[in-house]
């Protein structure tokens, strides 16, 4: 069953706990002038997702869909969410052109490299290149919520179940975040380098497209994953436990 939860005035967090995976997928909406979709989870939630967008407002009404980067838990749901949401267009990174392809989605990308702005009323979305899961990552910032939409940084396994916010004290939840990094082969010099510039910003949210968001001591849980020292983890191991499609 896809949870919903409202983040803030008109954004919107869509949630499937996985029970085999322990593991959550999730995407967001937003609806302000303009109406905006962040991920599509895999082609299998796609349908569950869209049924409980399509509650919130006409899917035909969406201008973009944005994805953070080409693992199939994050956009393998393209396919089903342009058929429904068919006006908008798909902003990616300009390194995952052939994913795209591969997957049939062409004819209305719009490729970014990072450093980009859209404009979706009061609000905007601002991109950031932060390729560190692969090289076509990306990661947005919603001005001035605050919000960042980090795909799968900040992400976390969910034994038992998702919980929009942690149930757990906040050095355990960044120690499961900085787990799930490690298990994935994250470095942190690249968490240095490609996260760092985001400190400067007015962050008050935190959504990964796994486990719990959160909302509180945002700059100092934000500074604290990404100093954490990583061990050697097996780059994909994770995901080929959990997706075998990686
Ligand atoms: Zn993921």
């Amino acid at each position: 069953m896809v949870e919903v939860i409202e983040i803030a005035d008109g954004v919107y967090a869509f949630a499937q706990f996985l029970k085999e995976n322990d593991i959550s997928v999730s995407c967001f909406l937003i609806q302000d002038e303009k109406q905006v979709i962040i991920e599509t989870g895999t082609i299998s939630l796609a349908k569950s997702f869209l049924s409980r967008m399509a509650g919130l407002g006409p899917l035909d009404k969406t201008s973009h869909i944005f994805v953070t980067h080409e693992h199939q838990d994050h956009f393998g749901g393209l396919p089903e969410f342009i058929s429904e949401a068919y006006n908008a267009q798909v902003v990616a990174h300009k390194n995952i052109t052939a994913q795209l392809a591969f997957s049939g989605i062409v004819g209305r990308n719009l490729l970014v490299e990072g450093g980009e702005a859209f404009r979706i009323g009061k609000r905007t979305l601002r991109i950031y290149h932060a390729p560190i899961e692969t090289k076509g990552t990306i990661v947005f910032l919603l001005e001035p919520d605050g919000i960042l939409f980090t795909g799968d940084y900040f992400g976390q396994l969910s034994k038992g179940g998702w919980s929009p916010y942690p149930q757990v004290p906040e050095n355990v939840f960044i120690h499961n975040i900085v787990a799930f990094h490690q298990a994935l082969g994250y470095q942190q010099k690249d968490f240095t380098k490609y996260l760092s510039p985001l400190k400067k910003k007015d962050l008050h949210f935190i959504a990964p497209s796994h486990g719990s968001m959160t909302n509180e001591s945002v700059p100092q849980v934000f500074e604290k994953v990404i100093k954490a020292k990583l061990g050697k983890g097996e780059k994909g191991g994770l995901w080929q436990r959990i997706f075998s499609s990686r």
